[in-house]
């Protein structure tokens, strides 16, 4: 596709000033004023709706395709939350108006809002307290691993491990990395944390460890009680990786079983758009003994009745984020949590368990399930059976792509080989499920018969398969059309 600038036209314009241009150096300074012009192409206001109209379409998304991307929860965005997040009285706020009386009513409304999201996520992971400050997941494990750093430094412990599960997602260790920990790995049996492995790595020098549970595997952490209490014993804190939330809403509660601090991702669970960098959101909670630790502002509601920014919290580990993380996010997020309800919430989970184990039960026939269990909301496959044919997880996934469907996740967890990771979410009816399925049928008997065709693919998008590593870090960005 070409470029804005290559269909620039001599001439062309969108806007016709009502009055010729004054002599601009009348009112802007000589210093400020470009020696050379500024280069911007030359279009009508139709060439620019098409050119960029084009460049959409060209970008996969929810809106126009399944998206059984593991780990990552891409489901539908529903449109009531854009409307919710366009109310001017909250996209018209600037960040530092005042905040009571006066002009501070302006913001009253935003503050109250976050108020209430910190609630409602307290009520749904049985937490003590969140912060919505962190923008993305990864940065929630960030803000978390430093929480638990202070609560240790606060106690006199001299605590230099986080331990992670070998299924864990890559931002766990590097997160704790971060932070100042040194990250201990302990193996999985079954698929799952086994507590005497755990017992072996656990010492008076750890902080604390990173679960994900369902994990990622989509499997439920069945000794979860175990770990719990092997932890306590050395307190070490525990840190739940929200990503896969969508499987436990209103049938666990993080908090009642035992977690210390959670991370959630709004733009994972709570129906908000996510990919290509963001924006997100990744919320953190925190159980009652690990409140004053946590990013400042806290948003307080006074005993009249107004809501104001706190600063004052000697014990914080500080800012995270530019003045109160994603707003916008979390007020969709919000109307999300409030059009769904305890029950809507409760049945988006039941219902993203449901696909998820539909697909399973119909895809095992056809592919190898190294933990062919009864799954959460996603479940990981392996392409491993079709090496003899020169057949990898990364084929089938492109040339799922010529089908018209996002690839799943492969190659995590690192700990299947060959791994295809599928998530179906609550989102799709079962005539689409059924259709993936078919398609992936049809993938795997051409991939028997004809195993060129597959690695040929994908042959139907705009381009075929890159050097993935070259073309991050040595972006062309020329026209060559
Ligand atoms: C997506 C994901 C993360 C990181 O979240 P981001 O919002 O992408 O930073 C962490 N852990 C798991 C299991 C995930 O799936």
């Amino acid at each position: 596709m070409k470029t804005v600038f290559a269909k620039s036209a001599p001439g062309r314009q969108g806007v016709w000033p009502q009055a010729p241009a004054k002599d601009p150096s009348a009112y802007v300074p000589e210093n400020l004023l470009r020696k050379t012009c500024a280069g911007l192409p030359s279009l009508s206001e139709l060439d620019v709706v098409r050119h960029f109209s084009g460049l959409s379409r060209q970008n996969f998304g929810v809106d126009g395709n399944f998206y059984p991307l593991g780990s990552c929860t891409m489901k539908y965005n529903p449109r009531f939350m854009e409307a919710a997040a366009n109310l001017p009285g909250f996209t018209r706020l600037h960040p530092v108006l005042p905040q009571l009386k006066g002009a501070g009513r302006h913001c009253q409304g935003a503050l109250e809002v976050m108020y209430e999201m910190e609630r409602l996520l307290c009520e749904i992971c049985g937490m003590d307290a969140f912060t919505l400050h962190p923008m993305a997941g990864a940065h929630g494990e960030l803000t978390g691993a430093m929480i638990i750093a202070a609560y240790h430094k606060d106690k006199g412990n001299k605590r230099t491990k986080i331990i992670c599960p070998d299924s864990a997602h890559g931002t766990n260790p590097a997160s704790a990395a971060i932070a100042g920990f040194e990250v201990v790995s302990v193996p999985s049996k079954d698929g799952m944390v086994d507590p005497e492995a755990l017992a072996r790595v656990l010492d008076d020098q750890v902080a604390g460890m990173m679960m994900t549970c369902p994990n990622t595997l989509g499997l439920f952490e069945r000794r979860l009680p175990e770990i719990v209490a092997l932890l306590r014993q050395v307190d070490a804190l525990l840190y739940y990786d929200g990503a896969n939330l969508n499987a436990i809403l209103g049938k666990m509660r993080v908090g009642d079983v035992g977690f210390d601090v959670v991370h959630l991702n709004l733009h994972k669970t709570f129906g908000t758009p996510h990919g290509g960098g963001g924006p997100g959101a990744g919320p953190v909670g925190v159980s009652r003994r690990l409140t004053p630790y946590l990013p400042i502002s806290r948003v307080v509601r006074l005993k009249d009745g107004q809501f104001f920014l706190d600063y004052d919290r000697p014990k914080s580990i500080g800012y995270v984020a530019p003045f109160y993380g994603n707003f916008g996010v979390a007020l969709k997020a919000y109307a999300y949590i409030l059009r769904l309800g305890r029950e809507g919430l409760v049945r988006v989970s039941e219902n993203a368990v449901l696909a998820a184990n539909y697909l399973r039960k119909r895809i095992e026939k056809h592919l190898d399930i190294p933990f062919n269990r009864t799954c959460m909301h996603e479940f990981v496959a392996s392409a491993v059976n079709l090496a003899g044919r020169g057949v990898r997880a990364l084929d089938i996934a492109k040339a799922l792509l010529d089908k018209g469907c996002h690839a799943p996740t492969i190659y995590f967890p690192l700990i299947v080989r060959e791994a295809i990771m599928i998530e179906p979410t609550e989102t799709e009816n079962k005539a689409t499920l059924d259709r993936f399925v078919d398609d992936l049928v049809d993938i795997l008997s051409s991939a028997s018969a004809d195993p060129a065709a597959v690695l040929a693919a994908p042959r139907t998008l705009p381009v075929s398969r890159l050097d993935e590593t070259r073309a991050a870090r040595a972006m062309e960005l020329t026209d060559d059309s």
